[in-house]
């Protein structure tokens, strides 16, 4: 079988990018996208579904698509997917949809170069539905953000009865608002309350903006506005108010989408020197805090001359690029480093990024485990120790461990670093509500068929469920969950 090309996306370059956080992927043009449609072939069992954590119907979108039916490709996904403008930027689609194309070959560890681009294309149609809405503002754009699924199967009696009752959202990351958006569209009153003072989750603080330009966030932000969802920021569950007090004041029922927000450290001497910052810390204070506008904005951020960024995943990536552009804005020569305890192939970052952040002059550092970091005289960090590894056995991950070398000791300089090793579940709420049951990360249990937790009336879905995950499984659990609340008050209803 002859494979045609695969259609590339227009981009910034490098040495233009480097200077702005402006979007770093342009998408497809209208006959771009029908050229990179047209190579799917369409296939009678299509396994790319089977990769995509909500299970869209890939091959009925693309084929709408083909037939230039823009309307019924963005109705189609959104059967499954409330957000495919932000899906089709940040999902990593390599190691999901994409991977389980007939175009990559079986057991390669993420997708062939040759494997559709479902998520430009998804992309190319979310930003087709998104400009629909704003330009027509009634009835199409209407009709486009209706789950037409879930209308379907509600009737308007149900839908009359559910708009008794009133169901409080906790976090507003993706699961919050996935679960904020199908609850509404059901006839619930939502209400998400958030600890932080602008919504969003990582989309928010995390990914940086020339990821996911923030109109597309606001759009989506605002449009479950429109549907009536009630947000509050600057509330932090759990301190504010416990969950049995929002039982009190009468929501039917709780969804806590508290996502994964605290850093793990190394546990190394010399960690808590000045100038060491966690990812998220950095992150934050730059995306959400404009830290790069300092002192116009009032939270300041230090710029390092050579920073090492410690991890192989999106957030160290993400660091590492804000850090680049960071040293640019200061003026200092771009020196940013990653360092990584396995090779290139293990990590888990998604491909795309590392091929920007590559040519964007990030630079990499394979098989090292820092060890200790050391100060100056004035006790900011100077140097990082580090051991050289090799891989081992594969671990429970699947990904060959690495081993260090014994008297391998070698010196980075580094004159700021960012640790962005992981992160674990915040306990805040937890702490508080005994009668949630967590394992032994923190993450809350639930029942997976139902995201059901240990108390009744109370589900959960997101990165404080399976731990760091992706935006779309985030999503997918939400939704399971808000079937889930629907049919918990419907019971409820009728007892
Ligand atoms: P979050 O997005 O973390 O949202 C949880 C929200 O709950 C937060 O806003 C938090 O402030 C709030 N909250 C927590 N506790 C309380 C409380 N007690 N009271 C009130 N509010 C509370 N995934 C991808 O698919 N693609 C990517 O490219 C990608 N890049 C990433 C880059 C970075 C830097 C990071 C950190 C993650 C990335 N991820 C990516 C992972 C993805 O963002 C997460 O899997 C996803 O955001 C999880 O969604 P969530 O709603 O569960 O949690
Ligand atoms: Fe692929 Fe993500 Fe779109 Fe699913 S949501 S089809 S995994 S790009």
């Amino acid at each position: 079988m002859s494979i045609k090309d695969p259609i590339k996306t227009r981009e910034l370059e490098a040495s233009i990018r480097i200077n702005s956080f402006n979007e770093v992927v342009l998408g497809y043009t209208e006959e771009e996208a029908l050229k990179e449609a047209s190579r799917c072939i369409q296939c009678p069992d299509p396994t790319c579904v089977s990769g995509c954590p909500v299970g869209i119907d890939i091959k009925k979108f693309i084929y709408q698509i083909t037939q230039k039916n823009y309307k019924g490709a963005y109705l189609t996904i959104r059967e499954k997917n409330n957000f495919p403008s932000i899906c089709g930027r940040v999902c990593p689609a390599e190691y999901q949809c994409r991977k389980n194309c007939i175009f990559t070959k079986k057991d390669a560890p993420f997708a062939s170069e040759k494997a559709i681009n479902i998520h430009f294309l998804e992309r190319f149609i979310g930003d087709y539905g998104m400009s629909e809405i704003r330009k027509q503002k009634t009835d199409v754009g209407k009709q486009m953000s209706e789950n037409k699924e879930k209308n379907k199967k509600l009737t308007s009696n149900i839908h009359n009865m559910l708009s008794k009752y009133k169901v409080a959202v906790v976090g507003s990351g993706p699961a919050g608002i996935c679960c904020a958006g199908e609850l509404a569209r059901s006839g619930v009153k939502v209400v998400v309350f958030e600890s932080l003072h602008k919504l969003g989750g990582v989309l928010s603080y995390g990914i940086p903006s020339f990821r996911l330009p923030r109109d597309i966030l606001d759009f989506e932000i605002n449009s479950l506005k429109k549907l009536g969802v009630e947000f509050v920021p600057n509330f932090l569950v759990g301190r504010i108010k416990s969950l049995e007090e929002f039982f009190e004041e009468g929501f039917v029922s709780i969804f806590l989408g508290l996502g994964a927000g605290t850093p793990s450290f190394l546990g190394i001497p010399g960690e808590n020197l000045c100038n060491i910052y966690s990812a998220n810390e950095f992150l934050t204070r730059i995306n959400l805090m404009s830290a790069y506008k300092f002192p116009d904005f009032h939270t300041p951020i230090n710029v390092g001359k050579s920073v090492v960024v410690i991890g192989g995943g999106n957030t160290a990536i993400d660091a590492a690029r804000v850090s680049l552009r960071m040293q640019k804005l200061s003026k200092f020569r771009p020196n940013t480093t990653i360092l990584y305890r396995r090779t290139e192939v293990e990590m888990p970052a998604r491909r795309l990024e590392i091929h920007h952040a590559k040519e964007e002059g990030v630079q990499f550092q394979f098989l090292v485990q820092p060890i200790e970091f050391l100060p100056d005289e004035n006790d900011y960090v100077k140097k990082v120790r580090c051991l050289k590894c090799e891989l081992g056995e594969p671990d429970s991950s699947g990904r060959r461990r690495p081993v260090t070398i014994k008297d391998s000791e070698f010196n980075v300089d580094s004159d700021l670093a960012i640790n962005a090793i992981g992160l674990n579940a915040n306990r805040i709420l937890t702490s508080v509500t005994p009668d949630l049951k967590i394992d032994k990360y923190g993450d809350i249990i639930v029942n997976k068929e139902t995201m059901q937790t240990s108390i009744d009336g109370v589900f959960a879905g997101g990165d404080i469920v399976g731990g760091e995950g992706t935006v779309i499984e985030a999503m997918g659990m939400a939704k399971k969950a808000s079937e889930a609340i629907i049919d918990y008050i419907i019971r409820k209803d009728i007892l």
